[in-house]
């Protein structure tokens, strides 16, 4: 298995042809497609779900794709998502321009997959470096996700799979508090059953590791909760 979960995108889109090749192309791509045809079921996935990226259509027939940005950017639980929306008319582009929607980008219909996909990327790459093959760095800890390597203070570290994309899901937001249903969902997917008690095992198995030469326990434990780094 890959150590880096893959991106999760929700596209929202009402036109059948359309949403298959969003698809077809974004799984090309290594991302893990959620698909809704309107508002209503987009908002249910978002719950659920908790995709990375939302890419929506600004046409869809009952609820519009702008009330569904406004709604995914009022949420304080699903604020941080990043949105593309895809836009018909240039006046539409204006608005979206305009940021009168919180969208985080946009894109003109007839748009190039290549270029939609470049500007995922770039959105994931801001909220979700591991995934994105990006090297992630707090204070002595390296973690390099292209090369599967993770270094303290510049010495090498032998880490299981389990424990690489445990600590690569901590380290893209240091300080961040994860429940345990939250770390169980990135870091062993949503659809094996696992046992909670074994996060806390491979929580101590990544502490072990990253003291195995000397250094503080940089991953805190929050009673109740769940764990955060530093
Ligand atoms: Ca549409």
């Amino acid at each position: 298995m890959d150590p880096r979960q893959p991106p999760r995108v929700l596209v929202v889109e009402d036109e059948p042809a359309q949403r298959e090749v969003l698809r077809y192309n974004l799984e090309a791509e290594g991302f893990d497609v959620l698909l809704a045809g309107g508002g209503d079921e987009a908002l249910l996935l978002l719950r659920e779900e908790t995709p990375d990226l939302v890419v929506l259509d600004w046409m869809l027939p009952e609820v519009s794709g702008i009330e569904i940005c406004r709604r995914i950017k009022a949420d304080p639980g699903t604020r941080a998502i990043p949105v593309v929306m895809l836009s018909a008319r240039g006046d539409e582009a204006d608005r979206v321009r305009g940021l009168e929607t919180g969208a985080d980008d946009y894109v003109v219909k007839p748009y190039s997959v290549i270029e939609l996909i470049a500007r995922l990327r770039n959105q994931l790459r801001r909220t979700r470096p591991s995934a994105m093959g990006e090297r992630l760095v707090h204070e002595d800890i390296v973690l390099d996700t292209a090369e599967h390597r993770v270094f303290r203070g510049g010495q090498p570290l032998h880490l299981g799979p389990t424990e690489f994309r445990l600590l690569a899901t901590l380290m893209e937001k240091p300080g961040r508090v994860w429940t345990r249903e939250q770390l169980l969902d990135r870091v062993w997917g949503r659809d094996i059953y696992v046992d909670m008690r074994t996060i806390d095992v491979h929580v101590g198995r990544l502490r072990k590791a990253l003291m195995a030469q000397g250094g503080s326990n940089p991953v805190r434990t929050v009673r109740g909760t769940g764990y955060a780094l530093g």
